[in-house]
């Protein structure tokens, strides 16, 4: 395969799909679930036979930045019975919810084991350039803005302490007597993406929400590469 980078600037665009985003993170070697393209059902079972179930389907376009508010994610799919029934349903849920977007087709990956979610972003200031946040997924996102913010290129020491300063913390510490999240796994992945950043610097944004945290190890399940528009 080409360079993803080069294939959204032949084609004018700034928005890499996930498919294309995992691809640049993956060969960057951090680590994500691998998104197979399907253009239709038939090629979306034979991606999925060759994954192993379960998988997960989404859509793929280049004008749904929210995938599941579409109805665009189906998790879990047991066999090719339920990657059938799943693509068909997700189109018709896409062509009803984003009438106006195009789609592609659909991707297929592995479905991940249940973890925290925690998500990381990169966005690039017009003073500082690139910039990290890290934060949990979900709610402590969305309704408590619980998040922190480092300048790039992080060190050692910055990954720890980002990690550390969000209130949401003792989640990762592991809470009731439920094992905790893998911080040398996290603080690894904080650094890889931000080399990869200041390595990258056409990417002018970058999101890994979520990124599912187990007591061994973190795996980003989404991902999504925006490229400055070109000067
Ligand atoms: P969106 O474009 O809506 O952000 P996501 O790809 O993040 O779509 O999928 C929505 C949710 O589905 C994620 O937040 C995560 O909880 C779950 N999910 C997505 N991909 C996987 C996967 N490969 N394995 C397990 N869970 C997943
Ligand atoms: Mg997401």
């Amino acid at each position: 395969m080409t360079n993803p980078i080069a294939e959204a600037r032949a084609d004018g665009r700034t928005l890499l799909t996930e498919v294309e985003s995992k691809q640049l993170l993956h060969d960057a070697g951090i680590p994500v679930t691998q998104a197979r393209f399907a253009a239709g059902a038939d090629e979306a079972v034979a991606a999925a036979e060759e994954i192993g179930f379960p998988v997960v389907l989404k859509i793929v376009s280049g004008d749904i930045a929210h995938k599941s508010d579409v109805g665009g994610v189906a998790l879990d799919l047991a066999d090719a019975d339920a990657v059938r029934s799943a693509h068909a349903a997700m189109l018709e849920a896409v062509k009803a919810t984003a009438p106006d977007g195009t789609v592609d087709g659909v991707s297929v990956q592995q479905m991940a084991q249940p973890g925290t979610e925690i998500i990381v972003g990169v966005t690039t200031d017009p003073q500082f350039g690139p910039v990290m946040m890290f934060g949990l997924g979900g709610i402590f996102v969305e309704v408590m803005k619980d998040v922190a913010f480092r300048i790039i290129p992080l060190e050692q020491r910055d990954a720890k302490q980002i990690v550390r300063e969000i209130r949401g913390y003792p989640v990762l510490e592991g809470v009731r007597g439920q094992a905790g999240a893998d911080l040398d796994a996290i603080e690894r992945l904080l650094i890889q993406v931000s080399d990869f950043a200041w390595e990258h610097r056409e990417v002018a944004e970058l999101d890994l929400n979520p990124v599912i945290v187990r007591p061994d190890g973190a795996l980003a399940v989404d991902a999504r590469v925006v490229l400055a528009a070109e000067a």
